[in-house]
């Protein structure tokens, strides 16, 4: 079976239960072989879905890897959608990473010192000896 087409998409939708985005999952191709059940279920496989019928997919541990669509073709794809679902992913992570930049700087703007909170507390508690600010 050639690469593209090693999990049907009914088999992605199922895994990723009609989720959109990247989403990781436990392998269907090589984490029931694993020996221990930890193993079989960690999440090695991500699945990329940016359509509601189109998803690709990449395994770290077995390096399975390929698309689906919801017709379960095989044929090589349109490479104008890839290009285009790839500047739609790209220009989502931009906004995503501007969005966490926005929130760790309000949280650093909102820091307060520690000395005479709970935190101090805590952190005496957990043995630690440092200086608080
Ligand atoms: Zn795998």
């Amino acid at each position: 079976m050639e690469a593209a087409c090693r999990l049907a998409f009914v088999e992605i939708i199922d895994l990723i239960a009609d989720g959109y985005g990247n989403i990781d999952v436990a392998c269907p191709e090589c984490g029931p072989s694993r020996r221990s059940p930890a193993n079989q279920r960690r999440k090695t496989l991500r699945i990329w879905r940016e359509e509601s019928d189109f998803a690709r997919y990449y395994c770290v541990r077995c390096e399975v890897k390929g698309y689906a669509r919801r017709d379960d073709g095989c044929a090589p794809i349109d490479l104008t959608q890839v290009a285009r679902l790839r500047s739609d992913a790209a220009a989502r992570n931009a906004d995503r990473e501007e969005e966490q930049h926005r929130k760790a700087n309000r949280l650093w703007r909102s820091a307060r010192p520690a000395q005479g909170t709970i935190v101090q507390t805590y952190l005496i508690a957990r043995g630690t000896t440092a200086l608080f600010p």
